[in-house]
């Protein structure tokens, strides 16, 4: 069977409502179905859509970003961190490698640093508003790198 490429655009709240985060006056997002570009629970629920369609989806946060995992917090000296100015929400890579886990500073105390390497979206559950854009066949090259290429996928040819 054929495989999609599928191009959306999507506004994220929690389950309170609070806007997290959205692709609406940008890029739309593309993905190959099967790819693992998205979220599993987001990905199921927009297999098959036609473009035009909008779809509301909750994913709730095991099947989302995770659930939070305590033991990711940890609390260092601040003389061990490579940065002169620090405040809390600050966000640092652990690693030279872009896939680094990313950790939070969530508090300070005195020379005492919290650092949080849980996702930030780890235990929220999420509630999607998208709009599918197109849906078009995806080509060989697509199916052979395993992500979407063009507008709002991959851009490394
Ligand atoms: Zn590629």
């Amino acid at each position: 069977m054929p495989k999609s490429v599928v191009t959306f655009h999507y506004t994220l709240r929690n389950k309170e409502g609070q806007l997290l985060d959205s692709s609406s006056g940008g890029q739309p997002i593309a993905f190959l179905e099967g790819g693992g570009q998205i979220i599993d629970g987001l990905e199921e629920a927009l297999r098959g859509a036609a473009a035009g369609a909008k779809l509301k989806v909750e994913v709730a946060a095991a099947r989302a970003y995770g659930v939070r995992d305590a033991s990711l917090v940890k609390t260092v000296k601040r003389s061990m961190l490579p940065v002169d100015e620090l405040k809390l929400g600050d966000m640092f890579q652990t690693g030279q490698d872009r896939h680094a886990p990313v950790v939070t500073v969530t508090a300070i105390d005195g020379d005492d640093v919290t650092l949080d390497a849980n996702h930030p979206l780890a235990g929220v559950d999420l509630v999607f508003d998208t709009e599918i854009v197109e849906v078009r066949e995806a080509t060989a090259d697509e199916i052979a790198h395993g992500h979407a290429h063009g507008p709002g996928g991959h851009h490394h040819h």
